[in-house]
């Protein structure tokens, strides 16, 4: 193999190469299986006592679903005509550098390293999945590879993103300049002074249909799917991570209530969500319970027409400047675990600068940050606070944990994209950097290992991206039913235009006052019946527990869900901030 092989030879080379890493992780699968199931059945404590196991697993099947992924992608650039030797360098150092890895040992953290053996693989086994990848190792990622990647990149081009989708990449364009126009000039004030992104930026992203992207068209949102999600947030966060984050609540308070909430919560709130108009917080963490959600200690004691909410919350993201709150509390105050929580959808006045939670029986406290600015994180203690009965979600105690954890399926999802447009930032300020900067008489982006991390910098931001956008991902049930995406403004000039659902909205938006404005378009739509969300799966609420369950799991982490998927689902909770 040369140093940018043919594509053709290279896409073999590659096949092959995949070939061999699936039947690696069989074996890895097979074995760890065995380790974890008693009966057929995953054991929680078996599962506690082969962690290490399990989470190596975990990341093999992730880097296997990369290099599937990364195989996908080269395929669409190549039929589309944009694989060049860009995307051919990027795509054999992938290969070369994670077949290495697979073999070798793959780095859970900096001290923890996951190799065959751990997983049960044996000797015989890895020695054959090398020779299966001996020349795909040896070309795909060496210093030079590296070297002309750094070239290459140079110029600000790194790699096309080859989504196969056209609608998917006008979104893009749209957000991008949306991102350098309005927020990147900005953002960096914000983070120095603390402050909240400015209403103004948020109301821009409310009329361009952000917080109601994947919720059903029928219920006043864009009915996109998680593809759409995915690349908005990667924009908006390569602009700025907390405008980015900004979606995150109104997706999760969405998705509670699309998967867990009755028709009449549905009318009641979607429509609100999806328009801007109302700002969700997620209130889960508490201070002594944090990943294991299903311990958490506040109350909720129904009282008449109202539950009275007592109890502590903390980094609780956005919430003074918030007006609902998907809340969990214990319901049944006799259970110790998830079984007795439930999920409300509590209102609250919006809070200001002064008078942060004017509601009676909460109160809050910032929590300073060194980063993640622009929504602030808050401490809340809730004293007899009253939540509406009515807004019990799903009508019925005790759901609360298993609509969560269904829900965090797609709220992973997006916090990978951010992260991707995080790294991309990141990526982008550090070439910039690497080429001004000046030692020994040469820009430091010239010496061969700041050469070789800017390129592994570009090869590993698409993997991510890929697996980000996998089809897996897009797969996620949203409930949209549309053939084509409304999409509020902004089409390119030369494309076909917005649909009469994209007119319905568009003409809305700059016709009607803001409160007024997706309600209407909802309202003419509101007979539609086509557009209702599917009743939730097991599948998927057992993918998600299973997710949520492997607390240091990459989140792309498709495989093992395979391994997990026809098992009982083991509770633990979530990972990460929203
Ligand atoms: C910036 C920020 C914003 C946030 N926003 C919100 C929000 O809006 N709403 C909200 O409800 N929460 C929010 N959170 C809370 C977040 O969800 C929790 O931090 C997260 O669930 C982890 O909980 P913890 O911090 O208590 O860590 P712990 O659960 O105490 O974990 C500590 C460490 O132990 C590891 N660990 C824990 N259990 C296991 C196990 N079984 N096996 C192996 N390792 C384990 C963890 O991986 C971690 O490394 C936010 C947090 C941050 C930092």
């Amino acid at each position: 193999m040369t140093a940018n092989a043919g594509a053709a030879d290279l896409l073999d080379t590659c096949a092959e190469a995949l070939a061999a890493a699936e039947s690696l992780l069989d074996r890895a699968r097979a074995n760890v299986s065995a380790l974890v199931t008693r009966s057929g059945r995953i054991d929680p404590a078996l599962l506690d006592r082969e962690q290490f196991a399990v989470h190596g697993f975990a990341w093999m099947a992730t880097y296997v679903e990369a290099l599937r992924q990364m195989r996908g992608w080269a395929e669409r650039g190549r039929a589309a005509g944009s694989f060049g030797e860009l995307e051919s360098l990027i795509l054999q150092a992938a290969y070369g550098e994670y077949c290495a890895q697979l073999a070798g040992g793959i780095a859970l953290s900096q001290g923890e390293v996951a190799r065959p053996g751990d997983m049960g693989v044996p000797d015989a086994a890895v020695e054959s999945f090398r020779r299966a990848t001996a020349a795909i190792v040896a070309a795909g990622s060496t210093a030079a590879v590296r070297q002309r990647i750094a070239q290459l990149i140079a110029d600000g081009r790194f790699g096309e993103t080859a989504l196969g989708d056209e609608t998917l990449e006008m979104v893009r364009d749209q957000f991008r300049r949306f991102a350098e126009e309005q927020v990147a000039p900005h953002c960096h004030a914000w983070h120095k002074a603390d402050a909240l992104i400015p209403i103004d930026i948020i109301e821009q992203l409310a009329d361009l249909g952000v917080f109601g992207l994947t919720v059903p068209e029928g219920y006043g949102g864009l009915g996109m799917g998680k593809a759409a999600m995915c690349v908005v947030t990667e924009e908006l966060a390569r602009g700025y991570i907390g405008v980015g984050s900004l979606g995150t609540r109104s997706e999760i308070a969405a998705e509670l209530i699309r998967l867990g909430g009755t028709e009449a919560q549905k009318e009641q709130w979607l429509s609100k969500i999806a328009s801007g108009e109302l700002l969700p917080t997620a209130v889960f963490t508490e201070p002594g319970t944090g990943s294991d959600l299903g311990a958490l200690k506040t109350r909720a004691v129904r009282d008449g027409d109202v539950y009275r909410i007592t109890g502590n919350k903390t980094w609780i993201t956005h919430a003074a400047r918030s007006d609902i709150m998907t809340l969990l509390a214990r319901t049944d105050p006799d259970s110790k675990d998830h079984r007795g929580l439930s999920m409300f959808i509590a209102e609250k006045p919006r809070g200001t600068d002064a008078d942060p939670f004017p509601a009676p029986g909460m109160t809050g406290t910032e929590i300073r940050v060194l980063g993640y600015r622009g929504m602030k994180e808050y401490e809340i203690g809730f004293d007899d606070f009253a939540v509406a009965a009515e807004n019990l979600l799903g009508g019925e105690e005790g759901h609360g944990f298993r609509q969560l954890m269904a829900t965090f399926e797609s709220a992973r999802v997006q916090t990978a994209a951010r992260a991707v447009g995080v790294a991309q930032n990141a990526m982008e300020l550090g070439l910039s950097y690497a080429k001004d900067r000046i030692q020994f008489g040469r820009p430091i982006a010239e010496f061969p290992r700041v050469a070789g991390k800017l390129a592994w910098m570009a090869v590993e931001t698409m993997i991510a991206r890929q697996l980000t956008y996998s089809r897996r991902a897009r797969r996620i049930p949203t409930g949209a039913a549309t053939s084509r995406p409304a999409w509020p403004s902004c089409w390119p000039p030369g494309s076909p235009g917005p649909t009469p659902t994209t007119r319905c909205r568009s003409t809305a938006a700059t016709a009607t006052p803001r409160s007024t404005r997706s309600r209407g378009c909802c309202a003419t739509r509101a007979s539609s019946t086509s557009s209702r969300a599917p009743p939730r799966s097991r599948r998927t609420s057992l993918r998600a527990a299973c997710l949520a369950g492997a607390t240091e799991i990459p989140l792309c982490c498709h495989k093992i869900l395979k391994l997990f998927e026809p098992l009982t689902p083991y509770p633990v909770a979530q990972t990460g901030p929203p």
